[in-house]
């Protein structure tokens, strides 16, 4: 008696034919679920060929089982919401500023509904994207006219190239800033076309330094706000009102790239000072950049306020209609520069600033609530404890202030193998639906609670399951 002939894998088309891959079919169409089904025969041929296949294996609902796990990670976004527990407000690499609803709704309008963009409704013909904003950023920095680009680093290399292609740019020493990667100060400056004059040195510079580098061949004098690093001791700067008086004495515009550039003082929620936009168009400045998504709590964007004749001449530029923004992004800005024309509703409307002022005592309730949670779906490796840390503003802003903040320490409990254990906690607090994100210092992990919201606590906590399992010997 011979045993019976092992299971063979059936024809694709046979295999597609049943109730559960119509259905998959159904949701992610015929060519896809054909390539899973494939692939899968793939993983599956070796076994065929030794004879080792089982009728399990390609029983029909286990097929259509492993097709829709493969095409349930062919769907998937790769771009995801994440918990931003680093305790850095604005983390670059997160995605910065957090937009509030107005912001949203006005978004989704946008996308979903033909809007004016570029249509004046009042005439009838063409309009200006541009209008859409310049109204509101002219009254919050008290400038006489504005700009939208894609980012603070467009907005720079565009002024730079509008007003001083082929001419000379006076910037101090101290200022020839690095900006996370591929934005330096030397770097945007000759792709602009403009030859960099520096003047003083690291650590000081005075007014008759930029007096005495000034020639016919000068185009403007340029400021950059020293955002992510602090010049300390023996320095001396010269102010923007300064720098402005000596640049119109000889007729020439002085440039500040402000970074961050806050529309109000923060000093008012007790945060730390920053200057306005403002405060700097006040103090002389003819054109002010800064970006969208920083301090100003809006969407990635470059904005340019300043003199009208130097606005114009910078949206006559070919390069402005490279850098221009999208509706969305103006979409979002609008309604982000409303909410400042009522300052004393910001802390509570504007998101970031609502994550920057967030009380004390509410982070440290919620500490105590998420610590026996987050103990139990960690035991037995780690300890969990409730403790004070520092919050930065992050992106560059600010870079030497902390925000005393609450979050959770998770240490290891065994100290010896403490790095490969934080290690494995990381890795599998990244395997989330929403992937945590915490920050390692000190042998532990900190998980600081600035960032998360009320709304946001609850979905935290349903993942702690999740996290017993990821962290379960396999
Ligand atoms: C952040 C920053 C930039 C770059 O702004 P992006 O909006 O990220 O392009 C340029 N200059 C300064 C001083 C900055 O702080």
């Amino acid at each position: 008696m011979s045993s019976p002939a092992p299971p063979r894998l059936p024809s694709v088309d046979r295999a597609l034919a049943t109730d559960a891959m119509r259905a998959l079919a159904g949701r992610y169409g015929q060519s896809a679920l054909a390539d899973a089904l494939r692939a899968e025969f793939d993983t599956l041929r070796p076994q065929a060929l030794a004879g080792q296949l089982t009728a399990e294996a390609i029983a029909d609902h286990a097929l259509a089982a492993a097709c829709e796990r493969r095409l349930a990670a062919r769907f998937a976004p790769r771009l995801k919401a994440v918990f931003n527990l680093t305790g850095t407000v604005l983390h670059t690499n997160l995605g910065r500023a957090l937009l509030p609803d107005e912001a949203v709704r006005s978004v989704v309008r946008a996308l979903t509904a033909p809007a004016n963009l570029e249509f004046d409704l009042t005439t009838g013909g063409r309009g200006d994207r541009d209008d859409l904003v310049d109204g509101l950023l002219r009254e919050l920095t008290g400038a006489e006219a504005a700009t939208v680009v894609n980012n603070n680093a467009a907005a720079v290399l565009l002024t730079l190239n509008a007003l001083a292609q082929r001419k000379e740019v006076i910037v101090s020493r101290g200022e020839l800033v690095e900006i996370g990667g591929a934005f330096r100060i030397p770097d945007i400056m000759s792709r602009a076309g403009a030859r960099l004059v520096e003047v003083g040195t690291t650590n000081r510079t005075h007014a008759k330094d930029y007096a005495e580098a000034i020639t016919d061949r000068t185009a403007l004098l340029m400021k950059v706000h020293t955002s992510n690093y602090a010049v300390s001791g023996f320095t001396k700067a010269v102010s923007e009102a300064e720098v402005a008086a000596i640049a119109h004495a000889r007729g020439l515009p002085l440039a500040v790239d402000l970074g961050s550039g806050t529309l109000v003082d923060m000093a008012q929620w007790g945060l730390p000072h920053e200057p306005t936009v403002r405060s700097v168009v006040a103090a002389g400045a003819d054109l002010v950049t800064f970006s969208g998504d920083k301090l100003l709590g809006g969407p990635q964007a470059g904005l340019i306020v300043g003199r009208q004749d130097l606005i114009a001449k910078i949206k006559k530029n070919p390069l402005k209609r490279a850098l221009r923004v999208g509706k969305l992004t103006l979409a979002a800005l609008e309604p982000v520069l409303r909410l400042y024309l009522a300052p004393e509703h910001l802390a509570e409307r504007l998101t970031t600033l609502r994550l920057f002022t967030r009380p004390r005592a509410r982070m440290q309730a919620q500490a105590e609530r998420l610590q026996p949670l987050v103990q139990q779906a960690v035991a037995p490796d780690f300890d969990v404890s409730a403790a004070p840390m520092s919050s930065q503003i992050g992106s560059g802003a600010l870079p030497v202030e902390t925000l005393p903040s609450v979050g959770l320490r998770i240490a290891p409990r065994e100290g010896k193998r403490a790095g490969r254990q934080l290690a494995r906690l990381e890795a599998a607090l990244r395997s989330l639906p929403r992937p945590v994100i915490g920050r390692i210092a000190d042998q532990s992990l900190w998980l600081d609670l600035r960032c998360l919201e009320a709304p946001d606590e609850a979905a935290f906590a349903a993942q702690l399951s999740a996290l017993q399992a990821a962290l379960a010997p396999a």
